[in-house]
């Protein structure tokens, strides 16, 4: 009974999420099922995870197939799944190298320790602050908390790690005045994600770049959430016509298995010698032979072609929506990373939809987020653009 796994749950899980009052137990393509039988269309995607949709069957054969095979036996010796990923990923990234974690935040804590070991084997000791950015988010361990430019995510946990300082996002002024000869690496997410999905002014991050190079410094990008397709290129950088000497990722990279990536220059990557920095389920077959698959899968059914194409319908369809709404402030985002800001909380629009079959998120209380798989269609898009409408109509 749903009300009494919730119960249950309720009494065993830590607190640390308050849940939708629904127990998901299937999933396909941009449909999920409850435990009640209910159905709904997926707008959220486990956070921007799933983007070939749910069960997707080359990824089920991949997983089942290296489960048959072999599942994990460490980073002590080589294995093909692992090499052939980070292959893949080489290819199709301004990388050279790539060291796999399990998570975003474990992505990130490679790539600060990455950039203060760079500076370090130069010689610029001085050298290891990192300047983040204001309303960032990168994850929840104590160092990449301390890189999150939001205060409900760091308040209780102080003290925090040292060595980070942080400008606003968009104001070069206030990047060119903070960074200096202890600046050891620029932090930054080329959208915002958890803060609100903030897009970059078009010179912007051009000239991030430009200053880093100036000041001597490496420029991080935090893909975890922008990268494998989700802004309509694979990796948003490439929409702004420069490079980061170090890339995470992590989210949608197994669509939906544990995985974490950092990418790097190997000027910068050769910092990381045996013994630097490890991870005991890094890289491990069973989810590297999905990866591989996923990867491989985007390219295949030009997944990301229809993630530009259809984003334009989306965009269009939330426009439509914001000229017939007063309660809407803007329509945000690229590629299927797309937000309205409501000039009201956003929490009962996110309930409702909810009870009318659909799923969707808000995030910093007012901005509705959609984050949908990159298969999802015109229908269902059709779909939540309808029942949004009566619910904004009726409020
Ligand atoms: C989700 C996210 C993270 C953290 O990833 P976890 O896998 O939850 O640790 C870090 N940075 C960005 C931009 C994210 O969206």
């Amino acid at each position: 009974m749903t009300a009494d796994i919730i119960d249950k749950a309720d009494k065993v899980i830590a607190k640390t999420y308050k849940r939708f009052p629904i127990v998901i137990t299937r999933g396909k393509g941009c449909t999920l099922w409850d435990n009640d039988g209910h159905s709904y269309t997926d707008f959220v995607a486990g956070i921007a995870v799933c983007n070939l949709g749910h069960s997707h069957p080359k990824v089920t054969k991949a997983l089942s197939s290296q489960a048959d095979t072999l599942l994990h036996v460490s980073n002590l010796y080589y294995t093909i799944p692992q090499v052939e990923l980070a292959s893949w990923l080489i290819e199709n990234s301004f990388a050279d190298r790539v060291f796999f974690c399990n998570s975003g935040a474990e992505a990130n804590e490679a790539a600060i320790k990455l950039a203060r070991k760079y500076h370090n084997d130069n010689g610029d000791f001085s050298r290891n602050k990192i300047i983040a950015m204001e309303k960032s988010f990168h994850g929840r361990t104590m160092a990449t908390l301390s890189a999150t430019g939001q205060d409900k995510i760091r308040h209780g946990f102080e003290p925090l790690l040292e060595g980070f300082d942080f400008v606003e996002f968009n104001n070069i002024k206030a990047l060119q005045n903070k960074i200096g000869a202890s600046t050891c690496a620029v932090l930054i997410e080329p959208i915002q994600g958890e803060g609100g999905i903030r897009c970059p002014d078009p010179e912007y991050l051009k000239t991030v770049r430009q200053v880093c190079n100036d000041a001597g410094v490496l420029l991080i990008f935090d893909e975890i959430q922008t990268g494998m397709g989700r802004t309509g290129a694979l990796f948003a950088y490439e929409h702004f016509g420069i490079e980061p000497d170090i890339m995470t990722l992590a989210k949608a990279l197994a669509n939906g298995l544990p995985i974490g990536a950092m990418l790097a220059k190997e000027h910068v990557a050769k910092a990381f010698g045996p013994g630097a920095h490890a991870s005991t389920f890094g890289g491990t077959p069973i989810i590297t032979a999905a990866s591989l698959e996923v990867v491989k899968t985007l390219f295949e059914e030009k997944i990301i072609d229809h993630c530009k194409k259809i984003s334009a319908y989306f965009m269009e369809k939330l426009y439509w929506l914001k000229n017939r709404h007063e309660c809407i402030q803007d329509v945000r985002g690229l590629g299927l990373l797309l937000g309205i800001k409501l000039k009201t909380d956003g929490g009962p629009v996110v309930t409702k939809c909810m009870e009318k079959g659909f799923l969707i998120n808000c995030i910093q209380e007012n901005i509705l987020r959609f984050i949908p798989p990159l298969i999802i269609s015109k229908d269902e898009i059709d779909s939540l653009i309808t029942c949004l409408d009566e619910i904004l109509m009726a409020s």
